[in-house]
């Protein structure tokens, strides 16, 4: 076999779609979140305004975060040196576990390397544990999510977004006494829309299922102490398994469950995905244990987060741009073409010292291209004016609109 050619032909395959995918190469330079610095690929430096990152409310340039880091590694020094059960279970992962488990008013939490772990290694594993599982999947799960439903080898069925007539029909087709799980999101990240969280109890309930939520976009954001959606609308008993991130709002990496002890531990015995990987460095679970119980009392920093959520999406809307509908601090703007879309974040980055990615598929739906831009509290007025403005010259200029 050639294999240089099969190589180049599969990246030709997505350059001919307009979906290749390019990494603006950034230096985020401390305590000046958004802004950070671009290197072209001429090699000149540019300062940008950063419109897309995860990194919520900023968690990632906090003191209190970075304070603990260097403490953690002048402590014990860099790696964990090891999986957890073989020598890589430090206080730094049992605390954060312990914190994470308060913030959800769970049993039990548990760590892995990052979220997209978690929702595999413990999907996945779920399978295995339950003989005869029925998964239940709403269509828009985060590929994490897919994948763990995919490798537990359960007989899956995929209920439409958001769609609960859908659910119920679903889990009422099924066999009553088979065991049953629902995944969904709180969140979606690309959407910015919720899940049905309590209609998906109520069922969860009726059928006897297990319920299973992801709050990636979610943690350190909703809720009093930043549990989630799940706090915010007083659910968190009623989900038996909530995953979340620590690498958005917590401003750090890695992933966790939240869950009954009995669940937990059966998770920790069985998934590969957490028993033959090197557990994360001490400085990291440092870091995200002090992110965690800063943001537990930092409302303040959540309410600014929906403040200038808010602001964006009037602003966007006043100026006639297409605005998706959104009821989170995720804004998305529709393109709808793949080539398009990244001609006009070429152009914001170029011209306008903007930087967004462009969405395309497979993580958003052919002809729904779009902008994803993700305000934090750091963005103030004069950055969203500036944003606004380029946007509007960008959508005149390559999309044709026309201004009024
Ligand atoms: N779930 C959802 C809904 C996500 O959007 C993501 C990441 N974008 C993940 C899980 C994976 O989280 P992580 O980045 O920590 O791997």
């Amino acid at each position: 076999m050639d294999y240089r050619s099969a190589f180049k032909a599969s990246v030709a395959r997505v350059r001919a779609e307009g979906r290749y995918r390019v990494f603006a190469n950034l230096r985020r330079v401390r305590g000046q979140f958004p802004r950070a610095r671009w290197r072209t690929d001429e090699g000149d430096v540019r300062d940008v305004v950063v419109w897309c990152s995860n990194d919520y409310l900023g968690m990632g340039q906090s003191p209190c975060v970075t304070g603990a880091m260097k403490q953690a590694i002048d402590d014990v020094g860099a790696g964990a040196g090891g999986t957890r059960n073989i020598s890589g279970t430090t206080n730094y992962h049992v605390e954060l576990e312990h914190s994470l488990a308060d913030l959800h008013g769970k049993e039990a939490a548990l760590l892995f390397t990052s979220g997209y772990i978690s929702n595999q290694a413990t999907l996945a594993t779920l399978g295995k544990i339950l003989p005869g599982l029925i998964m239940f999947s709403d269509a828009l799960n985060h590929a994490s999510m897919i994948e763990g439903v995919r490798q537990s080898g359960c007989e899956k069925h995929v209920w439409r977004h958001n769609d609960i007539a859908h659910l119920e029909e679903l889990l009422r087709a099924a066999p009553v006494d088979a065991p049953k799980l629902i995944a969904l999101e709180s969140v979606y990240s690309m959407d910015g829309d919720i899940g049905p969280l309590e209609a998906v109890c109520d069922l969860a309930d009726k059928y006897n299922a297990l319920t299973y939520l992801d709050e990636v976009h979610a943690v350190g954001l909703y809720g009093l102490r930043g549990g989630g959606i799940a706090e915010r609308d007083g659910l968190m008993d009623r989900f038996d398994i909530i995953e979340g991130t620590l690498g958005k709002a917590y401003g750090l990496m890695g992933g966790y469950i939240a869950a009954d002890s009995v669940i937990v531990d059966a998770v920790r015995s069985w998934a590969p995905g957490f028993i033959f990987t090197t557990s994360l460095a001490p400085a990291i679970a440092a870091g995200a244990r002090a992110s965690v119980e800063f943001l537990k009392s930092a409302h303040h920093l959540r309410e600014a987060h929906q403040e200038r959520a808010a602001t964006l999406k009037a602003r966007l809307k006043e100026a006639g741009l297409p605005v998706m509908d959104s009821v989170t601090h995720i804004v998305p703007v529709h393109v709808g073409d793949p080539v398009l879309c990244k001609r006009m974040t070429d152009a914001l980055l170029d011209d306008h010292g903007i930087y967004v990615q462009p969405i395309n598929y497979p993580t958003v739906p052919r002809g729904t291209e779009r902008m994803r831009f993700t305000p934090t509290p750091m963005h103030d007025d004069a950055m969203i004016d500036a944003l606004v403005e380029a946007l509007r010259a960008v959508y005149v200029q390559h999309a044709g609109m026309k201004v009024a």
